[in-house]
């Protein structure tokens, strides 16, 4: 393969300076008077600008996930570095991206926003990926390959090997998306970043660390991306409120590690009385925190369970996923609320 990091970025963002921030310009000294940045000196902590970088937040994510904080990109959720990996690489009207059908519908959304070809590949009857499909669907101008392990809204996770192999194989940039990553039995592919300059590995504090309220989503990458995601994001895309929130989890880890064996657990009890339920044709295999089951009447289903004020999703009109519903594992008792419901049916 032959990668050339200023070849795949927009020619207008490469060439960039970034917006310098007054937080930004001063540096070494210890300060204490900040007039700096038309400020309101009352009303602390909120009258002050929030760090644009994020390093307190960094430092401790650099611990928990063994990356150094130069390689770690922090966003208003995922989303955030979605939408930012289309508008750094991706020309509007030239340039096209791949991604695997059925996926996380938001890689369409900005594609469709920033006005850049959306390619598909479907996945087999297994849901599995192809790594030389997904190649022969990329041509001169194909900037980035959407990939989601565990996928959403399949839940299983692909190949590493097909994975790594894809990635060695394309010039341009391939984007993991592990935002289910904590809830999967799979390794995850961001320490392949150091041998791996083209791959970008997303996360996100939304789903095993419960914090999706506040938005908070991570890019790891080379520095190389890095440095062009900050140069692009706005300069404090991240608020203090959410800083604040993120340390506090983040140094409470072990709350997360009860709620993953906790909704496991669930999970496979959960899956097992689906499997008994006459109205279930088949349940998916699944590797993140919520299962794809086949029903016999996926739609009817769905709205019986709205009328008990039960929510699943209903994925039926999507490719590969006819008749089926994506159910997210909730507490013991939301569970046993949804089976109760199932079982009158
Ligand atoms: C839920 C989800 C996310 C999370 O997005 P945030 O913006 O971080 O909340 C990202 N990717 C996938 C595939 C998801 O299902």
């Amino acid at each position: 393969m032959s990668y050339d990091l200023k070849s795949l970025v927009r020619p207008n963002i490469w060439r960039l300076a970034p917006y310098s921030s007054a937080r930004n310009e001063y540096s070494g000294r210890e300060a204490h008077v900040f007039l700096d940045a038309n400020e309101n000196p009352y009303n602390r902590p909120y009258n002050r600008y929030p760090d644009p970088l994020q390093h307190e937040v960094k430092e401790r994510l650099a611990k928990l996930k063994a990356m150094p904080v130069e390689q770690i990109f922090l966003g208003n959720g995922s989303d955030e570095a979605i939408d930012l990996a289309y508008r750094c690489f991706c020309e509007p009207g030239i340039d096209n991206v791949v991604a695997i059908e059925p996926t996380y519908g938001m890689y369409r959304v900005c594609a469709d926003i920033n006005n850049v070809e959306y390619r598909t590949v479907l996945l087999d009857e297994h849901y599995a990926i192809s790594a030389t499909q997904l190649l022969a669907a990329t041509d001169a101008h194909t900037k980035l390959i959407w990939l989601c392990s565990p996928n959403n809204p399949t839940g299983n996770s692909f190949d590493r090997n097909e994975m790594l192999s894809l990635i060695e194989a394309f010039d341009g940039i391939v984007i993991v998306d592990e935002a289910y990553g904590e809830f999967s039995a799979q390794k995850t592919l961001r320490h392949e970043i150091a041998n791996h300059p083209n791959l970008i590995v997303l996360s996100t504090l939304s789903k095993a660390w419960g914090c999706a309220a506040i938005r908070l989503g991570m890019a790891f990458a080379q520095r190389e991306i890095i440095d062009i995601f900050n140069k692009v994001k706005y300069p404090y895309n991240v608020n203090l409120l959410t800083q604040q929130q993120a340390i506090e989890i983040l140094d409470n880890p072990y709350d997360v590690e009860k709620w993953v064996t906790m909704l496991l657990q669930e999970r496979r009890r959960l899956m097992e009385a689906f499997q008994l339920l006459p109205i279930c044709e088949k349940v998916f295999p699944t590797d993140a925190n919520f299962f794809l089951a086949r029903m016999t009447d996926a739609q009817a289903i769905y709205d019986y369970l709205v009328n008990r004020g039960i929510i699943v999703r209903n994925r039926s009109r999507i490719s590969l996923c006819q008749n089926c519903l994506r159910v997210t594992i909730g507490t013991k008792n939301e569970n046993n609320e949804l089976l109760a419901a199932l079982r009158q049916y």
